[in-house]
């Protein structure tokens, strides 16, 4: 390769592909939002707690076609509130993937229960269901599956898995918000019948997050959806500090008395953010779409450069991504560096390129606690996702972005693959 202005990398003084920094995922606010937020300010009635959560759980439980939805302050109380209304605790064992945001081991530790890690498939990120039942033991409770990049876990495999051992399947679908499964087909390749299933329905607890990088925002939020109304129970009580009577039922009564039977937090979201989120599911659907159709426009862009880089997940017929973020793994044989160089080229050039994730186990905190439980963190133990963890990069994707943007990622990576190829 010859080095002249063009292609020289602008970590090494060339001139950047873009001006300014392109964020890797992104919002989508606009006026109807900002009036949905101005009204509950407006009416000054309830800030939380008010008309607004009920009305955001029922069209969230309408979207996804389940019973019960509960809003909560973030994803990360969701997952708490789904563990411990399982009554999940010490002395118990909780299945997760080892590639995940930490959130999804840690509220297995919140209830001081010990979390195994399970290897992640080699096409996908998601955890691999064919490895499960070798880690499960007569302290096995649950299973937390991941729909890590928005690509739904392989439910029907770990369904089979989880009524075989009697194991609760919590589904942290943190990236797949608003996506759905085949559940049922006469023919997988043609259309002839298909019926799907939204993430949400399927599962004994399904969490949702609706933090700003999400494929829908609250600002901070989440909501967990079940068909089980016992569940649903607890987890409302969990959700507002273990209280059996709510003030409104109390008003309704007028009574002030109330009993805490169960050791709950407050973990309410307010009736602002609801509003937010009513106005924001209307056109969750849309995102989706458009998200799929940037993907597409990636995956075209990086046909020439297979020898070098594939994305994942492959868009699969029974679990179609709905791409809340766009991967690519390097084929580093191919390079004549690794991902770490390729990702600070890649920002050099101002695209602002992510990891999604480190493999859980690894980060200190674990090493630390998997030591002073003599619990098996050691490296090595999930080869796939430790191998893969090296040779992932995200790459900016968000509705809003426009064709410039994605012309600038493709021409970026394009150029700083080739720099280091190690064939031209
Ligand atoms: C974002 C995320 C969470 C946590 O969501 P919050 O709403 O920020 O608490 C949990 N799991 C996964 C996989 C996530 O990406």
């Amino acid at each position: 390769m010859n080095f002249n202005n063009n292609n020289r990398l602008a970590i090494f003084g060339g001139k950047p592909v873009r001006k300014c920094m392109l964020q890797y995922g992104k919002q989508t606010i606009d006026h109807r939002d900002i009036e949905a937020i101005s009204e509950v300010l407006k009416e000054n009635n309830f800030l939380t707690t008010g008309p607004c959560i009920s009305r955001f759980e029922e069209n969230m439980a309408k979207f996804v076609g389940c019973k019960y939805a509960i809003a909560v302050s973030n994803a990360t109380a969701g997952l708490h509130c789904a563990v411990a209304a399982c009554n999940i605790g010490p002395g118990d064992e909780v299945i997760v993937p080892a590639i995940s945001f930490v959130a999804s081991s840690n509220c297995i530790l919140y209830v001081g229960a010990k979390p195994v890690f399970v290897d992640i498939e080699e096409n996908t990120l998601n955890i691999d269901a064919s490895k499960i039942e070798a880690v499960i033991t007569d302290k096995t409770r649950a299973i937390i599956m991941v729909d890590l990049t928005g690509q739904p876990a392989d439910y029907h495999a770990i369904r089979k898995i989880c009524v075989k051992y009697n194991l609760i399947l919590i589904q942290d679908a943190a990236h797949s918000v608003g996506t759905d499964i085949l559940m049922e087909s006469n023919n997988l390749y043609n259309n002839e019948y298909c019926f799907f299933r939204k993430v949400g329905y399927y599962s004994d607890l399904t969490v949702f997050s609706f933090h700003p990088v999400k494929n829908m925002t609250t600002g901070e939020g989440g909501m967990v959806l079940t068909n089980n109304s016992e569940l649903a129970d607890k987890i409302r009580k969990i959700r507002s500090h273990g209280i059996t009577i709510d003030y409104k039922e109390r008003e309704k009564k007028g009574n002030h008395y109330y009993d805490m039977d169960t050791l709950g937090f407050n973990y309410r979201m307010t009736d602002i953010q609801a509003a937010l989120g009513i106005s924001q599911l209307k056109r969750l659907p849309q995102w989706i779409k458009t998200r799929r159709e940037i993907a597409d426009q990636y995956n075209k862009g990086f046909e020439k450069l297979f020898k070098y880089l594939e994305p994942f997940p492959y868009q699969d017929i029974i679990y179609p991504s709905g791409y809340h973020i766009y991967v690519i793994r390097l084929k580093l044989e191919k390079l004549s560096c690794d991902r770490d160089q390729i990702f600070k080229a890649l920002r050099g050039e101002m695209i602002g390129v992510n990891v999604h994730y480190m493999p859980i186990y690894l980060h200190s905190y674990y090493q630390k606690i998997g030591k002073q439980n003599n619990w098996n963190y050691n490296k090595g133990i999930c080869p796939i996702a430790e191998q893969r963890y090296n040779e992932i990069i995200t790459l900016p994707l968000f509705p809003t972005m426009i064709g410039d943007d994605i012309l600038d990622v493709i021409d970026a990576v394009t150029k700083v693959v080739k720099f280091y190829s190690k064939y031209d």
